[in-house]
């Protein structure tokens, strides 16, 4: 038997992030001016994100940035991640595949997110920035956030979806212990909120409508810039170093994965766990399938459109070319609160749009079940946005079994649960029910989708 757990050294914490577009002959649709529909220039971003950000948003061709040393400095209080061979979830499904997973859930805000929120305090920071605005759905963006400038020394503002703010009030008090200030979205504190509560009878609020607060808050601030936790080309830049410790720790076992699997809010664990084994793809180097696992009350891949779209509700945002159900869609309010985005990242909508990744989407008691057998075999409780890639996972293990092939599958464990124990009361109380819109409710939401820029 291997080790249960591949460990790589700090000193082995990657040095460069991996810029996957680099590598992708056709490139992801840039973000347009909404106005103009021309693409967004580097000064119009600088108004709303921080300069060195802005940057990496728009490079689509430099292969690896050099990561800064206090950032590198900070990610050895919570890296590398481990990769981890599920050998009892193995036994469990009586499979012959070989599952490992790649964890990152190894720090106090519970997920990936912290990869990206170091990264984007830093560069804040070093531009002299006050503070950051951000908004976070299920609260571990929130959290990753409020650490971060906690350690570089920014100020923060988070406005936090009321459904996940009312349900997950530890979070919140997580980002406030950090010294972050939070406000429930939809809220009356800025021309957005005030809009969004006027025209939706529901209030229970949606991640589009509190990045439409967000930037708000940070336009109408001096010293102030947005930071958005998914979605954005940066964010998926910045979380290739899951990817690039994974390569690592398997050239290490000598073990190549045939497929990778992540779940899919905006995009950010899965782009970053797949960049470097999709760009062998890309480059023709090696072979390797991908499986984005979404939520079916919030299913971006599986029904959406790929059209240009704005990436907020208040429609203030840039166009961004993905794979969208409109943004004005409310998803129903899911326990997988870090997956309720109506829209996805460009980088995976291309891949998606060339083939290049698979989707599938999954009720939410489905993934409960499989949450739940991951639990028992691992000893890991699992975040309910993970769960959906472990039940990809399990479910293409037990195609293996069926078939008696010996095919090694990666995940990615993004995070962990211990916050969502009111979902899983539900679920063990056998109260927990199944949201999947209408082709009505996606038709209606599509309607919100502007007139498209001819391409
Ligand atoms: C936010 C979050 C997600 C979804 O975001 P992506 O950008 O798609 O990765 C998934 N898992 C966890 C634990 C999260 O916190």
């Amino acid at each position: 038997m291997d080790n249960y757990r591949t460990y790589l050294s700090e000193a082995e914490i990657p040095t460069h992030y991996y810029n996957l577009r680099a590598d992708m002959k056709k490139k992801p649709a840039p973000l347009l001016n909404p106005g103009t529909l021309k693409p967004m220039t580097a000064e119009e971003l600088e108004e709303v994100f921080c300069a060195e950000l802005v940057k990496q948003e728009l490079d689509d061709e430099t292969r690896y940035f050099e990561i800064p040393e206090e950032i590198i400095e900070y990610y050895k209080t919570f890296r590398p991640s481990p990769l981890v061979r599920a050998y009892n979830l193995e036994k469990a499904l009586g499979t012959p595949a070989k599952i490992y997973f790649k964890f990152e859930g190894n720090n106090t805000s519970g997920s990936h997110k912290l990869n990206s929120a170091a990264a984007q305090v830093y560069y804040a920071k070093k531009q002299g920035l006050k503070g950051l605005t951000s908004e976070t759905g299920a609260g571990q963006w929130g959290s990753a956030l409020a650490m971060a400038c906690a350690h570089f020394g920014l100020d923060l503002k988070v406005f936090m979806v009321r459904s996940s703010f009312e349900q997950k009030p530890f979070r919140r008090e997580i980002m406030r212990t950090f010294g972050a200030e939070v406000t429930a979205s939809p809220s009356d504190t800025t021309e957005a909120g005030r809009k969004i509560l006027a025209n939706f009878d529901d209030d229970s609020g949606s991640l589009g409508c509190a990045i439409s607060e967000a930037v708000e808050a940070a336009v109408t601030r001096d010293g102030y810039r947005y930071v958005l936790g998914s979605v954005l080309n940066q964010v998926l830049l910045h979380q290739s170093v899951i990817g690039l410790e994974a390569h690592k720790a398997f050239e290490k076992l000598g073990v190549k994965p045939d497929i990778i699997i992540g779940c899919t809010g905006g995009g950010s664990n899965l782009g970053g766990l797949i960049a470097p084994f999709m760009g062998e793809k890309l480059r023709g180097e090696k072979d390797y399938r991908f499986i984005g696992a979404e939520p079916a009350s919030c299913p971006s891949f599986t029904r959406g459109k790929y059209l240009y779209d704005f990436c907020d509700t208040g429609q203030i945002c840039p166009l961004a070319k993905m794979y969208t159900l409109g943004n004005g869609f409310m998803p129903s309010p899911i326990h997988a609160g870090g997956l309720r985005f109506h829209g996805m990242s460009t980088i995976l909508s291309e891949l998606y749009n060339q083939g290049m990744l698979e989707a599938v989407a999954y009720e939410q008691t489905e993934i409960f079940d499989a949450a739940e057998i991951f639990a028992k075999a691992e000893g890991i409780l699992p975040a309910p946005e993970s769960s959906h890639a472990i039940k990809a996972a399990i479910d293409e293990a037990l195609k293996c079994k069926e078939s008696d092939e010996e095919k090694v599958i990666l995940f990615g464990l993004s995070g962990t649960g211990y916050f969502d124990l009111v979902a899983y009361q539900q679920f063990n109380d056998g109260i927990m029910s199944d949201y999947i819109p209408t082709d009505d409710d996606l038709k209606k939401a599509l309607s919100y989708v502007p007139p498209q820029p001819q391409e």
